[in-house]
């Protein structure tokens, strides 16, 4: 079966009673036994539930991994992956990771003794001189939030695996329809769901999957463990959300591509970062590894903060707020609110200053969306 198909029939026929068309939502704790030892394959829903089966075999095949889990929210997700890494080993970040991972990653250090080295990635030789003997973990984040530069996973991947280590991808960005990070050598690829997968704006949640059995089996035990796993409602939602999902990333593409082009030649503007704009300095990876743009921008005004925070407050459609990917487009300051809790000269180097600006470009009718900003840009 093509993407667009999986995204709809996969997980489904859950309901043997009824033949319920769409998986039905299990909302139960716990599962009666046959008789001692013998169940129907379930018995306690953190362990496993039908409707998350359902979300967690189609979030497996439309990454192409072997098996995933979905659990409570992204960092729910990076939580999880990060235990495959112990104490005394290494973990190599991209610099200008998602917030919640660098903050994740510098607590880590401090509670667990495992040691962080923050790099530039799209600087691969930066990358291979971090490595070190202990390095397990690298961990990847590309189009990177909000700067959307592009980093080569091809070869990040084989510069972890040159070393006995494992590659991570967050893949929330541009979602499995527009990168498959599994075809580029990951080992690990984690989502917060709560973004394109789901879509809506309505839940949280995120997954993490894998293509190896070794790996399968110890996430399996880690997410039940560690108690991450989604509730029935929450995977019911996004598994819902996933079958829209590709017409909705179509939508998303074709609204950002043209709102770049926009911004790129607005007066007031002093810089676009979209990586669908050959102006930008990854275009010819992101062509080569990705198979659309996405529908993530950032931008630069010109003049001071005060130009920022007008255009802020002056939009309509684009509302102030963090998170991403739903059908609605959001506005978002990313020094004082998604990056907020980064160390400010860690920030400060990985280049979000306080005049970027980010965007999640929604599937509204793109004349409104360019409308709103060229009166907000005044
Ligand atoms: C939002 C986000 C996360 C964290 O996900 P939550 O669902 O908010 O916990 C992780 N990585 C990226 C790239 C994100 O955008």
């Amino acid at each position: 079966m093509k993407f667009s198909t999986k995204a709809i029939h996969t997980g489904v026929n859950k309901d043997s009673a009824y033949n319920s068309v769409i998986t039905p939502i299990y909302q139960t704790s716990t599962f009666r036994f046959e008789d001692i030892g013998t169940t129907k394959g379930y018995d306690y829903t953190r362990s496993g539930n039908p409707t998350r089966t359902a979300l967690e075999e189609c979030l497996a095949d439309l990454e192409g991994g072997l098996l995933a889990r979905a659990v409570a929210t992204g960092m729910a997700a990076i939580n999880v992956a990060l235990h495959f890494v112990k104490t005394g080993e290494h973990i190599i970040s991209t610099n200008d990771c998602y917030g919640g991972t660098e903050r994740l990653l510098r607590i880590y250090s401090g509670l667990y003794g495992i040691e962080v080295t923050f790099v530039d990635m799209t600087d691969l030789e930066k990358v291979r001189q971090a490595v070190k003997p202990n390095t397990r973990l690298v961990w990847i984040e590309t189009p990177s939030n909000p700067l959307l530069n592009v980093v080569d996973i091809r070869a990040l991947t084989d510069i972890a695996h040159q070393n006995h280590a494992l590659a991570a991808v967050d893949n929330t960005f541009l979602s499995p329809y527009f990168q498959r990070p599994f075809e580029l050598g990951a080992d690990i690829v984690i989502h917060s769901t709560t973004k394109y997968l789901n879509g809506h704006s309505d839940v949280v949640g995120g997954a993490v999957i894998v293509n190896n059995q070794e790996l399968g089996t110890r996430l399996s035990e880690l997410v039940n463990a560690l108690g991450q796993s989604q509730a029935p409602f929450d995977a019911w939602l996004v598994l819902r959300g996933i079958k829209t999902l590709v017409p909705r990333m179509k939508a998303h593409e074709e609204n950002a591509n043209k709102l770049a082009k926009f911004l790129d030649q607005h007066p007031k503007v002093a810089k676009v970062n979209y990586p669908g704009l050959p102006t930008h300095p990854h275009h010819e990876l992101a062509k080569k590894q990705q198979s659309g743009f996405g529908g993530m921008i950032s931008f630069e005004v010109k003049g001071g903060i005060g130009n920022v925070n007008k255009l802020l407050k002056a939009t309509r459609i684009f509302a102030i707020a963090e998170s991403l990917g739903g059908i609605e487009s959001l506005i978002c300051h990313p020094a004082t609110m998604t990056h907020a809790s980064m160390n400010p000269e860690l920030r400060e180097k990985a280049g979000i200053n306080e005049r970027v600006i980010r965007l999640s470009v929604g599937i509204e009718d793109i004349d409104d969306l360019i409308g709103d900003l060229n009166q907000a840009l005044g």
